[in-house]
């Protein structure tokens, strides 16, 4: 059994079999040489470059994990390093004349097949481990990726393993064959996180060090609530495993229940929970009769899939045909929030050093009036057709809200005189995503309807944390002292204004938290789909009385671990 440790991205458990992106897996191809020297200089250059990796991921491990899961990679480096192994593959190649992959693999299968007949169970790991080093090496000779998405042609139950996915990637796997994601790099609010929390699929991020051991085609026990994932598990611990995925689901299946009714707090108070949306898979399963409404609509995918911007009617479309299945519920549309780490290969954005600091969202809009003014009339026309609001991203002062609502009057101006319909008052709401915005929040609920808190990029610029960084997601803290003060005070001036105030980063369904939540009197949490019915289902058994005592007891504190540590008892007491 190998552990890989990661971050929690989106909780749950998975059984599968992994597909590793990248990876080499198809069959090792065999053909003749005419220079069996050049194949020892290609044998060479595979060997270092993947030495220089390993090195870097036993530093890497050491240093973020622990010396002794480091150590896998100092093994690996011994085998890479056998003599024995590879310099009967190069003697292969030169007498049988045939390409040094074809020869290591060889070589490497005979090994294999007399390892594998040894009693010693440690003896038949290593011929696991000398695999995976000589199946690196035969990939690297091969030039790298294969085509990842014919590699998940025709499989189920799939683990997917990658360094790093783009949301337009993810976007792309079958979802009903999908049971977890696994990333190398990334951070807990990464937009594939996002994508996967959606989908009720298990996902760990900063798996640092899954890609030199995972291999594709073998089995993987995910533990998204621990972050960790379990390579070449014994039966028994599978067995243990499926047991805790049975309970798992067995109290899915009473968070499911809940998601029937609406949220009411054992005193009485109500709170809405939406759902965000943002693919064409969650627009296809929101289901008005469970939810409030949608809480954040993301419109980054209507841009992300085609290779050119998306003109009007093509907005319109997507705008009021989910206008028309809210049935009457509240449906917030978020203008465009592209950048960050959401690009748009046609938008051809320059390269920048700190693409979160730079040129995203409402600063894009409002340079380039001519893509947010096609939004803006796409989203104002489909006002006609339902309970449609328009919220802005990023906001950082009042300049931007005052020119934003200007070009939204200009849009409906416009649309009004070519004669088309435009429902009489549309709500405008801001993201309040920024310490800026905090700061300034009790002059900016004087000039919208509402607030949504962003708290995965509140967290990002409050913490000085980039939410996809793994070497820094210690710190990146939903527990964060300053970021919880931060929400107070948003809550607390919006109330003040008589302003409507939701959360729709993913905090909204930290069940730790949600007490808080209740506590500030946030009016609205608008969550991933499959957490409707957990956060319906903690609302309901808790009290406001109560957690205002709870919301005191926490801002009164200053360390983080303590906050975790109350907000974790107090959530094993109502939802045992
Ligand atoms: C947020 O920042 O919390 C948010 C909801 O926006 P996004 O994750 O799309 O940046
Ligand atoms: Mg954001």
């Amino acid at each position: 059994m190998k552990k890989v440790k990661g971050l929690s991205a989106s909780k749950g458990y998975a059984i599968g079999e992994m597909v590793v992106k990248g990876k080499h897996t198809k069959e090792t191809p065999k053909f003749s040489i005419t220079d069996y020297k050049a194949e020892e200089l290609r044998f060479r250059k595979a060997q270092a470059e993947y030495n220089k990796e390993l090195d870097a991921l036993y530093i890497k491990t050491k240093e973020e994990i622990s010396e002794n899961d480091a150590e896998i990679f100092q093994a690996y480096q011994t085998i890479l390093h056998d003599e024995e192994l590879f310099g009967k593959a190069l003697k292969r190649s030169a007498e049988e004349m045939v390409n040094i992959e074809y020869a290591i693999e060889c070589e490497c299968n005979e090994i294999v097949a007399i390892f594998e007949t040894m009693d010693d169970e440690y003896l038949r790991e290593r011929a696991t481990d000398i695999q995976n080093v000589c199946k690196k090496v035969i990939e690297i000779l091969l030039g790298g990726e294969n085509d990842f998405l014919n590699e998940i042609e025709g499989k189920s139950d799939l683990i997917i393993v990658a360094d790093d996915l783009a949301p337009s990637e993810t976007v792309v796997i079958d979802k009903t064959k999908l049971r977890a994601l696994v990333t190398e790099k990334g951070g807990v609010t990464s937009h594939t996180a996002i994508l996967a929390k959606a989908m009720g699929i298990p996902a760990i991020v900063g798996a640092s060090g899954i890609l030199a051991v995972a291999e594709t085609g073998e089995k993987a026990l995910v533990n998204a609530f621990k972050g960790e994932i379990i390579l070449e598990p014994t039966a028994e611990e599978e067995k243990s495993f499926a047991l805790l995925k049975e309970e798992y689901d067995k109290k899915n299946k009473v968070y499911k229940e809940a998601e029937k009714a609406p949220a009411i707090s054992l005193d009485g108070v109500k709170m809405n929970v939406n759902i965000n949306s943002g693919d064409k898979e969650s627009m296809e399963i929101f289901n008005p009769d469970v939810c409030d409404g949608i809480g954040l609509f993301r419109t980054e995918f209507l841009y992300m899939d085609g290779n050119d911007y998306p003109d009007e009617e093509r907005q319109y479309k997507v705008y009021s045909t989910i206008a028309e299945k809210a049935k009457g519920k509240e449906v917030i549309i978020r203008t465009l929030d592209i950048g960050g780490d959401k690009e748009v290969p046609y938008m051809n954005l320059p390269k920048e050093d700190n693409p979160f600091l730079g040129y995203r969202a409402i600063r894009i809009c409002l340079n380039e009036p001519e893509i947010f003014m096609t939004q803006l009339r796409a989203i104002l026309r489909a006002t006609a057709h339902g309970n449609i609001k328009i919220m802005f991203p990023m906001i950082v002062n009042l300049e931007e809200v005052l020119k934003a609502k200007e070009m939204v009057e200009k849009a409906k101006k416009q649309l009004l005189e070519e004669g088309h319909k435009v429902s009489e008052h549309v709500d405008i709401g801001i993201m309040i995503e920024t310490p800026a915005a905090v700061m300034l929040s009790d002059v900016l609920a004087e000039h919208v309807d509402f607030f949504s808190i962003g708290s995965n990029d509140l967290i990002q610029y409050t913490t000085a944390t980039d939410r996809l960084n793994e070497k820094v997601q210690h710190l990146y803290d939903c527990c964060n002292i300053s970021f919880l003060r931060s929400v107070k005070m948003i809550a607390e001036n919006a109330k003040k204004a008589g302003k409507y105030i939701g959360i729709c980063g993913e905090t909204a369904s930290e069940a730790i938290l949600i007490p808080l939540w209740l506590a500030l009197g946030i009016d609205e949490l608008s969550v991933a789909p499959s957490q409707l019915g957990k956060v319906k289902y903690l609302i309901g058994r808790m009290a406001k009385t109560s957690v205002q005592e709870l919301m005191n007891e926490v801002m009164s504190m200053h360390k983080i671990e303590d906050v975790r540590a109350r907000l974790e008892s107090f959530l094993e007491e109502i939802d045992r």
